[in-house]
């Protein structure tokens, strides 16, 4: 029997590992060069073109664990975003985008793609038929993100990527919530697959990365802009995040596991009145999630009875840190009305349905039950 691609596990571990011939250590040896001798004229090694080894080494990792052709590493999430979506989108073309996107996204559409002559729109909620009732004649990119903040709104990766190919357009996709440990996209035909590997990728809140992984040609089509743009990452930061990854399939199912308990844990407590998290049968994509995800991740959302005092709720919590960032093995909590959010009117979250009392949970590898004490004596405190 073959198998296509090793487990996650096999992969974390040894995908495009570097073999230290001199000493023989067990782990890839770090090249910190910034100048190599001429193999011949043609490769020129040099970290800004992203072939330095260590980058290839983690490049082969990175396209192993989401069964692509080839990958590129970025010195942030952003930078792998806007380097792929202006390699296929060029002044006077544009690009659909879904309405729930990660915040620094959305101000880089919104705040950017004008300056570049580059044209967009949002569709109105998830669904297949919104995406192609955006397309239009100079259409060239379509962009999904799944699940997405804060809702955990799953999109249909595989109607999108038809959608795509019947168009003639590239499909994008931000798997940062999901990692490759729960979701690889390309096994339902997107085309570019990006991730913000500061988050479930680096997991111990110390990296600040981004990838992209696709095919060999598409991936030489992003490289071409990516070596002038330069948002290539550090070889220092690059073999820290190889270690990382050699544990993502550890962590990654230990949060999904935590997750889905503390989820159903949630949701039977009278001091909670809703719950989204994809796992729980209640979610409105539960069947679609099943469908596409191997796991459903270490993201919730969940709101607070009306009256009670979400502030306080923060500020109660002992282990669960209120935390901007997230998918790190720490549990960390934010309300998204005051922080990633905030920025919207009122009228505008209530539109996303983002209540004030929307706490979103990025759940970590702590022992469950000391997560639910922790949720349990806060909410004991705030309801006097
Ligand atoms: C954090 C994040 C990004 C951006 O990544 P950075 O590493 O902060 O640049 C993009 N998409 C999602 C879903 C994220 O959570």
């Amino acid at each position: 029997m073959t198998k296509k691609h090793p487990g996650i596990n096999t992969i974390c571990t040894h995908s495009g590992e570097l073999e230290d011939k001199q000493f023989k250590g067990a782990v890839s040896p770090l090249y910190m060069a910034t100048s190599y001798a001429f193999e011949d004229v043609e490769v020129k090694r040099y970290p800004r073109y992203f072939n330095t080894p260590n980058q290839v080494a983690l490049a082969k990792k990175m396209a192993a664990l989401e069964h692509g052709e080839a990958a590129l590493i970025f010195g942030s999430g952003m930078a792998a975003v806007s380097t792929s979506l202006m390699a296929f989108a060029q002044k006077g073309d544009h690009v659909v985008f879904q309405n729930t996107l990660y915040g620094g996204t959305s101000n880089l559409i919104t705040e950017e793609f004008e300056k570049f002559g580059l044209e967009y729109s949002f569709t109105k909620d998830s669904k297949p038929e919104s995406f192609e009732a955006e397309i239009k004649k100079n259409t060239k990119v379509i962009y999904i993100e799944t699940p997405s903040n804060p809702l955990l709104t799953v999109t249909d990766i595989k109607a999108i990527a038809e959608i795509a190919k019947k168009h003639n357009l590239v499909s994008m996709i931000d798997n940062t919530f999901a990692s490759p440990v729960n979701q690889n996209p390309i096994d339902f035909g997107i085309d570019v697959v990006l991730h913000s590997a500061t988050k479930y990728m680096g997991g111990h809140s110390d990296i600040l990365a981004g990838t992209v992984i696709a095919s060999e040609e598409h991936i030489d089509k992003i490289f071409q802009l990516a070596k002038n743009f330069g948002g290539n990452l550090s070889d220092f930061t690059v073999w820290m995040l190889e270690r990382s990854l050699k544990t993502m399939g550890l962590r990654v199912r230990a949060q999904n596991e935590n997750a889905l308990e503390l989820a159903r844990f949630l949701e039977k407590h009278e001091d909670i009145s809703r719950v989204f998290y994809p796992g729980l049968e209640s979610h409105p994509d539960h069947e679609l999630a099943k469908s596409q995800m191997k796991g459903f991740g270490g993201m919730m959302s969940f709101e607070l009875r009306d009256g009670l005092d979400f502030d306080l709720f923060q500020k109660k919590l002992k282990l669960i840190k209120s935390s901007m960032s997230l998918a790190g093995v720490e549990s960390t909590i934010l309300s998204p009305s005051k922080t990633s959010h905030g920025l919207l009117s009122p009228e505008e979250r209530e539109a996303q349905g983002i209540k004030d009392g929307l706490m979103r949970f990025s759940v970590g590898i702590e022992e469950k039950e000391d997560l639910m004490e922790d949720l349990e004596q806060a909410l004991k405190e705030i309801r006097g």
